[in-house]
């Protein structure tokens, strides 16, 4: 099973990809993890990019797209793969579409997940984390995950531990609005790289306003 799925930052990617990924045993190839991993591991590819991405820029073409294309050639994709945050423009959409059909590989689905720029901006500002677990799910703007609030305080919504944090990336409004651009882009940008798709495959649009339970079971049950 080979899958894009597109959606702006805070519409869930990672959640959705990670449920879709588990349920058909593929690997969810997200194209930020691996370049952070790279500059960690401080490699030639890590090096080269790091600028673009501290200044909230794409990495270039020519970097990016040789680089996902040979991580597909790796074992764990034999039987598919997930793709997260790419192809994020236009040009990597043609380069991409040209790559699958010179290699006679089929693209099954293209998930497009739906939510407007400003309930995205507001899902990312919103995040709350609790000092216990990051993976207990708190948000001031999502009505399904509202941390317990009492006397002015917020107290996480699973453990009940006072004192939730925001992550300092998610309130740069600045870098949020510049991902946001990016993305929202229907000329050049990511919407144009989800247009080009539709021109060529079924796209499968899911509105991500619901919760993440109602999101992931019709995502599952539109994937049958
Ligand atoms: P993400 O974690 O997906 O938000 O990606 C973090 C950063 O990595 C982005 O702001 C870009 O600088 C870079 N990046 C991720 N995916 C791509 C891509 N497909 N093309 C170019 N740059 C990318």
């Amino acid at each position: 099973m080979n899958i894009i799925m597109f959606g702006p930052n805070g519409s869930g990617k990672g959640t959705f990809g990670a449920i879709v990924s588990e349920r058909f045993g593929i690997p969810q190839i997200e194209t930020g993890v691996i370049f952070r991993q790279n500059i960690s591991q401080g490699t030639a590819l890590g090096k080269e990019a790091q600028a673009f991405i501290n200044k909230g820029e794409l990495v270039p073409d020519n970097i990016t797209i040789p680089m996902i294309l040979s991580r597909l050639k790796e074992r764990d994709c034999k039987n598919g793969w997930l793709l997260d945050g790419f192809p994020r423009n236009i040009t990597q959409a043609e380069a991409f579409w040209s790559a699958l059909q010179k290699e006679q590989i089929q693209l099954d689905y293209v998930i497009e997940l739906i939510l407007d720029r400003e309930m995205a901006k507001k899902r990312i500002m919103g995040r709350r984390l609790c000092p216990t677990d990051n993976n207990h799910p708190n948000n001031i703007y999502v009505k399904a995950n509202l941390p317990v609030e009492k006397e002015g305080k917020l107290f996480c919504r699973v453990c009940g531990h006072e004192g939730l944090l925001t992550r300092a990336d998610d309130q740069d409004e600045a870098a949020i609005d510049k991902r946001h651009g990016i993305y929202f882009d229907t000329k050049t940008g990511t919407l144009a790289a989800v247009i080009y798709f539709k021109e060529r495959v079924k796209v499968v649009q899911l509105d991500t306003l619901p919760g993440v339970k109602e999101v992931s079971a019709h995502l599952l049950a539109m994937l049958k």
